[in-house]
């Protein structure tokens, strides 16, 4: 009775709620569970693109890259 891989439908953790999400064309809110969910995680990603975190900006990297370019110039 062990159940085919082939045929079983993919299971994905859904990200808002952490339950089993069917990750199939069946499920049009995949990789959400249901629609609420979809919509939550929705509002939290418009919501946080608002406040955007003006750090950790590679100026080091930036910075390193230049040296090494002018170095091998
Ligand atoms: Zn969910």
């Amino acid at each position: 009775m062990k159940p085919t891989n082939a045929i079983a439908p993919k299971l994905v953790v859904c990200p808002t709620c952490g339950g089993e999400s069917v990750y199939a064309a069946s499920n049009v809110f995949r990789p959400f569970c249901s629609e609420r969910c979809k919509n939550i995680d929705m509002g939290a990603w418009a919501s946080e693109s608002f406040r955007v975190p003006a750090k950790n900006l590679p100026e080091d990297q930036s910075t390193d890259d230049d040296l090494r370019s002018s170095a091998s110039h």
